[in-house]
């Protein structure tokens, strides 16, 4: 196997994920990034040094795969990155049975697979690590968010699990919980905003994504990447079942 710790983070060619790759590759340890198989994915995947594995994560078979497709090209895996996920807003009456499923095979049922499936890996590794990149709407709700928001605080309970569970194991899981970063996700929605509402992108920023927030300004997915990188490392080996929130004050009222 490699001398470097081994990373596995789902989503890792966009937005959160991306960042969390590259700090973990920087941080010295050979990282796979794992997306839906698009050929942009791939060449960005190559570009940045990171393997690529191809898979679609509401398919169960394809979560098996894509352990065996890092162990095999990287010769193990000591952190999985839980990070994959998307956003439908629509009012419960009208949100589509198959989106539901869907939502929640990709943001709760994969990140249990994919933790069942590492698990022998990330119990060899000594330093074994599950982060999953949850959000603020695993605590909190917001409307038209229905299978969002049930997948996310669906994931800080398996978090919770799983921490008790590989407490003796040298192995910590815990959740990350962002409020709104800049990425491709969020600007989709600021543009679907403004358009429904007829107001501008910024004020959609301000007056609606950082109502309840005590700093207005969006987070940068560096800085998710740089907590992801603390819990990873051996310095974190005492931190588990934690819930970390980098939310800008949001649920401090
Ligand atoms: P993003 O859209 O930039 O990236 C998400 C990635 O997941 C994409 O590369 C996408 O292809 C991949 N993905 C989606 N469905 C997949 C599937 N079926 N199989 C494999 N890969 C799939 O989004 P982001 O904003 O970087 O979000 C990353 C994570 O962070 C998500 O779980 C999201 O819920 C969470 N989060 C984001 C924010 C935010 O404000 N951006 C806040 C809190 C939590």
């Amino acid at each position: 196997r490699t001398e470097s710790r081994v990373a596995l983070v789902t989503g890792g060619t966009s937005g959160i994920g991306l960042a969390i790759a590259q700090r973990l590759q920087a941080d010295g340890l050979a990282v796979a990034v794992l997306d839906l198989d698009r050929p942009h994915s791939r060449e960005l995947a190559e570009r940045e040094g990171l393997t690529f594995i191809g898979a679609d994560l509401s398919r169960r078979a394809d979560c098996r795969r894509a352990v065996d497709e890092v162990v095999a090209a990287l010769g193990g895996l000591d952190v999985l990155v839980n990070n994959a996920g998307f956003q439908h807003i629509d009012p419960i009456p009208d949100f589509p049975d198959d989106t539901w499923d869907t939502m929640l095979h990709v943001m709760l049922t994969a990140p249990f697979l994919l933790s069942k499936y590492a698990w022998p890996h990330l119990r060899r590794s000594g330093q074994g690590r599950i982060i999953n990149v949850a959000s603020i709407h695993g605590h909190v709700a917001s409307p038209f968010k229905s299978a969002y928001i049930s997948a996310k605080h669906g994931l800080i309970g398996l978090t919770r699990t799983a921490a008790l569970e590989a407490g003796e194991q040298g192995l910590t899981v815990n959740a990350i919980c962002p409020g709104y970063v800049r990425t491709p996700l969020v600007e989709g929605q600021i543009a679907d905003q403004a358009r429904t509402r007829g107001i501008t992108p910024e004020e959609v920023e301000q007056k609606v994504m950082l109502e309840p927030a005590a700093i207005k300004k969006l987070l940068n997915p560096e800085d998710i990447a740089a907590l992801a990188s603390y819990v990873a490392s051996p310095a974190a080996w005492g931190m588990t079942g934690a819930v970390l929130d980098i939310d800008l004050g949001w649920t401090a009222r």
